[in-house]
């Protein structure tokens, strides 16, 4: 394959200040601590589609902890929703093959019935999605929503369960949770229908809480909120949290590791703080360069050159080599013609480059 023209390498730093923001524990917890609750193993999700096979997903491994909160990266169909939709058993299965292993709380969900996937919903594990008006039903008052769940899992009477839910909505920083109980989710602020969504996450103590891009639909204020929110209460339930978003300065905020995907594969894995602070994966030294930073003069925003490839016909060799700027840093082709493997790059990080040293490319290309 001919070489590709390489773009310009943006010359800005890593922005500092969104590391800065994440909680110094994470410097000396260099060994993830808490029971892993969540273990995936060389996960593949695809969906069939009239131009062939959508590889959502392939050859994911990853593990949450309790306690800890993992957040997954990467631009829109990198498989990050994906592969979290089917840890709660969420595709169809007549419409998906799903391959490998997703032991929740030792149970395997790939290939469990229905029954199965329903007992561990809201159980063990939850999910809150980014737009609540949708995920939160328009007829339902909001209060018999989350009492519901609650029913659906407890042995206790209705009155019990309503109590239940006000006591939620009254921990998520809901005012007059009595009131607002009795309302339909038209009649709540998005803010609130955030708040909602995460009682009704929460309303069972679930072991695992999965939010999909949280704040995404809110103005920055509120996003702190609700994100300083979702931090009290994982100390509170002392829960895994998985994050998945696209905004860096989000992981910043919350985030204990990271794994960064790209094109359905995991591309980098580590400690956010060491991640965010020294990347070894090109696509994350790129997404890392594109986040706005407070401190640069610079009017323009960075940008990575191209776009995601199609899952459908993925580039040869590295999927990210069409728009790589360090490719001609590894000899040969192999960017363009061999998949590297998800390899450990030094303690507690992994990254699939065929960098040998990708830490000092990244910093001559920081600095050019
Ligand atoms: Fe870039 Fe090559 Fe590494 Fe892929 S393997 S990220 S193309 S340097």
């Amino acid at each position: 394959m001919s070489a590709q023209p390489v773009p310009p390498v943006p010359s800005s730093a890593v922005p500092q200040d969104a590391v800065a923001a994440i909680p110094e524990r994470n410097v000396v917890d260099q060994a993830p601590k808490g029971e892993v609750v969540l273990k995936i193993t060389d996960l593949c999700v695809r969906f069939p589609s009239d131009e062939g096979p959508v590889n959502a997903v392939q050859d994911l491994t990853y593990e949450a902890r309790l306690g800890r909160t993992l957040a997954i990266v990467g631009e829109s169909g990198s498989g990050k929703s994906v592969s979290s939709m089917a840890v709660l058993g969420l595709h169809n299965p007549k419409r998906s093959s799903i391959t490998g292993s997703i032991l929740l709380d030792g149970t395997e969900i790939v290939g469990a019935d229905e029954a199965t996937l329903r007992k561990l919903r809201s159980n063990t594990a939850a999910m809150i999605f980014q737009d609540p008006l949708s995920a939160l039903h328009p007829f339902y008052k909001v209060g018999n929503q989350i009492a519901e769940a609650y029913l659906a899992h407890n042995s206790v009477s209705k009155d019990v369960a309503r109590k239940r839910a006000v006591e939620m909505l009254e921990l998520v920083g809901i005012p007059n949770p009595q009131r607002r109980a009795k309302q339909f989710p038209h009649e709540f602020s998005g803010g609130m229908r955030q708040r909602a969504m995460i009682a009704l996450g929460l309303v069972n103590n679930p072991k695992l809480l999965i939010a999909d891009e949280p704040t995404t639909a809110l103005d920055v204020t509120v996003q702190a909120q609700i994100l300083d929110l979702v931090k009290s209460l994982q100390r509170e339930f002392g829960s895994a949290v998985i994050l998945i978003t696209h905004d860096l300065g989000v992981v910043a905020e919350v985030s204990d590791d990271i794994l960064v995907m790209y094109a359905g594969r995991a591309v980098e894995r580590g400690l956010a703080k060491d991640v965010l602070a020294r990347p070894q994966h090109p696509y994350t030294h790129a997404l890392l360069q594109s986040l706005p930073s407070a401190s640069e003069d610079s009017d323009q925003l960075q940008t990575i050159k191209g776009t995601p490839p199609s899952l459908v016909n993925l580039p040869s060799g590295c999927s990210f080599h069409p728009r790589c700027t360090a490719r001609d840093r590894v000899p040969g082709d192999a960017c363009a013609t061999a998949l590297p493997d998800l390899r450990v790059s030094s303690p507690g990080r992994q990254i699939r480059c065929h960098l040998a040293n990708p830490e000092q490319v990244l910093a001559q290309e920081g600095a050019s």
